[in-house]
């Protein structure tokens, strides 16, 4: 049996951009994204391209102009209406550039809301590229079908992430010593995950986080998961069990 050309691929391009969109709009690509539709993916005036701007939604565009370095765009019609993302944050203490690069792709893909960096006593990276960490939301967003991004916010200290909650948002606490097992842990409404660094909380950390209203320290299992592998973990209980798997 022959193999299925690989090329065209099946699926529009997706794009997001920072131009408010609507029938009729006019939307002129930067050069990196004129370059990839133009040279990667071969596309001239006429082929269909879906944008989103992360507030309308995902609109089919065409492109009308295309030269060396830039392209135009009109836009036609909405294909989808913006998603209702479930109104859950993931609090990580960085890692080390790769893995913090991941967990952001990652939890983007499965819906993170708000992504916000916690440095704690013992986290060894504090210094995080908040600009990077979108430009790999944006291509996450653009791969999986998302029309928002996450909001990814400069990094702050466990305290003040405490200090500054409403505290109706409860705080899923990942403790490798034990807590809640996760997948009964969650319920429904506001939601912040917090999961600590390579080294874990240390005790002072631990105790200030299980005084805090609404804290409810959870297990993910008997063996102890990496930082990243233990966000990504809880925020996909999350997501299949009080999020939007179901839906
Ligand atoms: N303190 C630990 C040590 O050095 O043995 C390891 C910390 S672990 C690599 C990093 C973070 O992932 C922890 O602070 C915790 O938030 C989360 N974590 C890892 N395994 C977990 C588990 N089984 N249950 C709950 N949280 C876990």
């Amino acid at each position: 049996m022959p193999a299925s050309p690989a090329w065209p691929p099946k699926s529009l391009p997706r794009l997001f951009v920072r131009a408010p969109l609507g029938a009729g709009a006019r939307v002129e690509l930067d050069a990196g994204q004129a370059n990839y539709l133009g040279n990667v993916m071969r596309l001239g005036a006429g082929a269909e391209v879906l944008l989103f701007d992360d507030s309308s939604g995902e609109w089919l565009a065409r492109i009308s102009e295309a030269a060396k370095k830039r392209m135009t765009l009109s836009v036609e019609r909405r294909t989808r209406g913006p998603e209702t993302v479930p109104d859950v944050w993931l609090a990580f203490a960085p890692v080390k550039r790769a893995q913090t690069d991941w967990l952001v792709e990652k939890a983007t893909e499965l819906g993170a809301a708000r992504l916000i960096p916690v440095i704690t006593q013992r986290t060894v990276t504090e210094r995080v590229k908040l600009e990077r960490l979108e430009a790999i939301a944006i291509e996450a967003a653009e791969q999986c079908g998302r029309t928002r991004l996450p909001e990814i916010i400069e990094p702050v200290t466990l305290k003040q992430l405490l200090a500054g909650r409403n505290p109706e948002r409860r705080v899923y606490f990942a403790d490798e010593t034990g807590g809640e097992p996760v997948v009964n842990a969650f319920m429904p409404g506001p939601a912040l995950i917090l999961t600590g660094p390579e080294g874990g909380f240390t005790e002072e950390e631990r105790e200030l986080i299980r005084e805090a209203p609404n804290a409810v320290p959870v297990s993910l299992g008997p063996r102890i998961l990496r930082a990243e592998t233990a966000a990504l973990a809880a925020l996909a209980v999350f997501m299949a069990s009080a999020g939007d798997w179901t839906n």
